[in-house]
């Protein structure tokens, strides 16, 4: 299936009046379908699997804001580290100080979202808060001497669930946290990014507060993965 056009221009006008960015999460879709809507006007795209991310930013327009979404392993950073705009979804110090290491041998500093688990599905990835907290918290090998990352968000999975307070609940959880570690004297976390929001629940979470939302099924129709 192809571009739902109409449905993205609906969306966008939609988000765009709530200053929230749309980014367009394209796993397993032709670079046709990509090319659709590159000229429609849409600039960010989201992957989950490194080697597709790579591929397709190699055949693709060099103003596309490619954003990894998926569960990064830490020894795949290098491949994505050269061109990543924004690495949503990491849950781990350890990642954090991979991501560090190889955007300091591409001179660069790389944008992050630090991913909280906010689901009740276990098999959903994701800091816990006390997880959160010892990110924050690290002093000799802390945070701060990581000069070549830039936490700048955070991001969560609501439950996949009919139960709407529920979700809403969950993203509520979220914007808390959010604000919790917003305003901290850290030169490399500046928070201002908050990803949640899907095609399912992205209009619960914009009325949480998201500030970006990852939308695949709306705009591409169901995805093939027999493909
Ligand atoms: C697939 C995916 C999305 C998009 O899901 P849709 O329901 O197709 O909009 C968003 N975020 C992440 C992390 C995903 O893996």
């Amino acid at each position: 299936m192809a571009v739902n056009t109409e449905a993205y221009q609906s969306i966008k006008k939609e988000l765009d009046a709530k200053q929230v960015t749309l980014f367009a999460v394209i796993k397993t879709k032709p670079v046709e379908d990509i090319i659709a809507l590159y000229e429609l006007g849409q600039r960010d795209f989201g992957e989950n699997y490194v080697q597709e991310l790579v591929d397709k930013q190699a055949q693709l327009p060099k103003d596309i804001r490619w954003h990894f979404i998926g569960h990064l392993q830490s020894n795949k950073v290098k491949y994505i580290a050269p061109f990543v705009h924004l690495i949503h979804g990491v849950d781990s110090f350890k990642l954090l100080k991979e991501i560090n290491k190889e955007a300091a041998k591409n001179n660069r500093v790389i944008d992050v979202l630090l991913q909280v688990h906010i689901a009740q599905e276990e098999t959903k990835f994701g800091l816990d808060e006390e997880e959160l907290k010892s990110i924050y918290n690290r002093n000799s090998d802390g945070l701060q001497e990581l000069k070549n990352v830039r936490i700048c968000g955070l991001m969560g999975m609501a439950s996949f669930s009919d139960d709407l307070e529920k979700v809403k609940g969950e993203f509520k959880y979220l914007k808390s946290l959010f604000e919790w570690y917003t305003d901290l004297p850290i030169a490399n976390s500046q928070l201002n990014t908050l990803s949640m929001g899907m095609s399912g629940d992205y209009r619960l979470a914009i009325g949480e507060g998201s500030t970006m939302v990852r939308i695949g099924s709306l705009l591409f129709g169901a995805r093939n993965y027999a493909k």
